[in-house]
């Protein structure tokens, strides 16, 4: 008989940002090393049909999947700490349930029945849950937003309805602030009270609660807060800040959360060994070196806008024992002069992928300080396309080279639209979303750093090298180092006269995990500690 899937729904309560996301990845990877098939389901209140219209700076990155699905960044952290593989099924808004049940009305698969939100929004909710569900042990139901907001009761009343019809092989656990007052000089319970009562007003009871607080919760404050809850005493569990997010897995197994939620489900498993993780810890924590990235973009003061580039980054460190200082650095700046004040001590230079004119120019000047001084240099989807431009402007003598998407009318375009483009108006549909496969020549720094002839990354951009200009850049000393073939679109470019100057068209931090750190990254960390050493 096939075993019954299992099912986690997470909740969060009192306020936002209390890390339902991370708390999630790090059960989800608990859970795998207990032997575990485990994938995971984000549902996100917003109208948005689309996140990956959503501006970075309200919403955190976009996150990109192999199938080319633009989606939150809590899929980010899913997909980091663990090996489950996210796609376009783990991830949908109020903006796409809604779409899909107004398009059945509009074919009249309702047959002139009333549309409702019950049933069918939330049969809606319910179905694509469960076409997530297969293939796995467990999923891991992540509702975003907070329990009493209006946009939220849908996923929630679906929920309710999903773990009474699932009976034991389904659990819900609730995330919940408990805050120290420091003038009581005390946590304080009724916050999260307050929460699981809103919770149990809409028909759900709590199994676990993970109460976020900057202390260890006291074994009598949980007993309190299991007595208020109705909830048993050792399913009150503590979540404190920890020092850097990949401690996470191990504080809640300490805490005995996969433990207790494995027992609940009726899952027998095995112990998980945490020795990987332990490992990452310490090299986060105590590295033996240590270097600092310049960072020159746009959205400086929102640094989840760069999510997945921060923790690849991070990872790059841990494959070399060695910490990473991030310094960002407000490219519109370096447009106002002295580029060396803000990147003259950097042991190395990013430029992060972006969108819009504002700073580029900055950028450009950014590139050519490290193309000039022989500072590593890694350039991202618009980092490269930055570098192109700068090396065809001050190398190649091209000098009203830009991107089309800063210059409609420049005819040295060096960056433009493919001809397929060209004339689609919708500028959604003209989007390079997803995997693409990319082949790297033989005798290259990026064929010696994967190790391999072909690679496939994530992309998420919509405009290309132009092939026109592709003679004049590799007599000019580019190197073409990673093609498309099948579309004849340029993937990677280096300069060979140069320490480590590399920059790709697609995303790389989108596959880099701490387990398993992204080659370039921990390339281009080793890279910073040689010129560090160098200096
Ligand atoms: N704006 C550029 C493009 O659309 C780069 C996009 C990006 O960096 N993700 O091609």
């Amino acid at each position: 008989m096939k075993k019954p899937t299992k099912f986690i729904f997470v909740t969060g309560g009192v306020v936002s940002s209390l890390g339902k996301g991370l708390a999630a990845a790090s059960i989800g990877a608990l859970m795998e090393l207990r032997g575990l098939r485990v994938t995971f389901i984000k549902l996100d209140p917003y109208i948005n049909v689309d996140p990956g219209t959503m501006n970075p700076l309200q919403h955190g990155e976009v996150f990109v999947t192999d199938d080319g699905a633009e989606t939150d960044l809590d899929l980010g952290h899913y997909e980091r700490f663990s090996r489950a593989s996210i796609g376009k099924g783990n991830n949908f808004t109020s903006g796409q349930i809604y779409d899909a049940v107004i398009s059945k009305e509009r074919r009249g698969e309702y047959l002139g029945g009333t549309v409702q939100v019950i049933p069918h929004i939330t049969d809606e909710i319910k179905r694509s849950v469960e076409a997530a569900a297969h293939d796995v042990d467990l999923v891991i139901v992540e509702i975003g937003g907070t329990v009493g907001d209006i946009e939220s009761l849908p996923f929630l009343e679906a929920v309710r309805q999903m773990k009474l019809e699932k009976g034991e092989h389904a659990v819900s656990l609730h995330v919940t602030l408990v805050p120290y007052i420091k003038a009581a000089g005390e946590l304080k319970t009724k916050p999260t009270q307050h929460s699981v009562r809103e919770l149990r007003a809409i028909g759900m009871q709590p199994d676990f609660l993970l109460c976020r607080a900057d202390r260890e919760l006291p074994e009598e404050m949980k007993r309190k807060i299991a007595l208020f809850c109705n909830i048993q005493a050792d399913r009150v569990f503590s979540c404190i800040d920890v020092d850097t997010i990949y401690a996470l897995p191990g504080f809640l197994h300490k805490e005995g959360v996969d433990d207790k939620l494995a027992a609940a489900l009726g899952m027998w498993t095995r112990e998980p060994v945490l020795d990987a993780w332990k490992e990452i810890v310490r090299r986060s924590l105590q590295p033996q070196e240590r270097v600092t990235i310049g960072i020159v973009g746009k959205y400086v003061d929102l640094t989840d806008a760069y999510k997945s580039l921060n923790e690849a980054l991070r990872h790059g460190g841990i494959a070399n024992d060695c910490g990473v200082e991030l310094r960002f650095v407000d490219s519109e700046k370096i447009e106002q002069g002295g580029v060396e004040r803000f990147l003259g001590d950097v042991d190395a230079i990013l430029v992060p992928g972006g969108f819009g004119v504002r700073g580029t120019e900055g950028k450009i000047e950014a590139i050519r300080y490290a193309r000039e001084q022989k500072i590593p240099f890694f350039g991202i989807c618009l980092g490269l396309q930055m570098a192109v431009v700068e090396f065809a402007r001050n190398v190649c003598g091209l000098t009203r080279a830009n991107s089309r998407e800063f210059n409609a009318t420049t005819d040295q375009a060096v960056i433009d639209l493919m001809a397929s483009q060209i004339g689609v108006v919708n500028k959604g549909a003209t989007m390079r979303l997803g995997a693409y496969p990319c082949q790297l020549q033989e005798g290259t720094l990026a064929r010696r750093i994967y190790g391999r002839p072909e690679i496939s990354e994530r992309h998420r951009h919509r405009y290309e090298v132009n092939n026109t200009f592709r003679a004049s850049l590799q007599d000019h000393g580019m190197i073409l180092s990673g093609l498309n073939t099948a579309h004849d679109l340029v993937e990677v470019i280096e300069l060979p006269e140069h320490p480590w100057f590399l920059g790709c068209q697609y995303h790389p931090e989108f596959k880099s995990r701490p387990l398993d750190p992204h080659p370039l990254f921990a390339s281009f960390i080793r890279a910073a500690m040689d010129h560090q050493a160098r200096r």
